[in-house]
């Protein structure tokens, strides 16, 4: 990977991890406990709970997306970064946005072949 490459990259993860970051701060705020004492019916209290898990869900894949790209940019600068380690081919930049914790090129990942 040359190094317009890697900046293309880390400006990319940098942008997603800002979203992220964004997305989380919502959903934390969304997924306040439910106070028992609102005034609210019993029917709008089930639907605030089902909010609830629904946005405790999303805020836990947040939370873990975070933490890939985070990953992705301790080692963007790292040589062997985006290089399959099986084929040492490059890996796609789709695939590694998408899983970048992923050492191996999607041909090499799809046949099951081991370092
Ligand atoms: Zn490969």
């Amino acid at each position: 990977m040359d190094d317009a490459a890697r900046q293309k990259l880390k400006d990319r993860i940098l942008d997603e991890m800002a979203e992220t970051q964004e997305r989380i701060m919502s959903l934390e705020k969304a997924t306040e406990a439910v106070a028992p004492d609102k005034a609210l019916g019993r029917l709008s209290r089930l639907e605030a709970m089902s909010d609830k898990s629904v946005n405790d869900a999303a805020l836990v894949e947040a939370r873990s997306r975070m933490e890939q790209l985070d990953v992705a940019l301790s080692k963007v600068y790292q040589r062997d970064f985006g290089v399959c380690v099986t084929c040492r081919k490059p890996i796609a930049l789709e695939r590694i946005m998408a899983l970048p914790h992923a050492n191996q090129c999607v041909a090499c990942a799809s046949k099951g072949r081991l370092r």
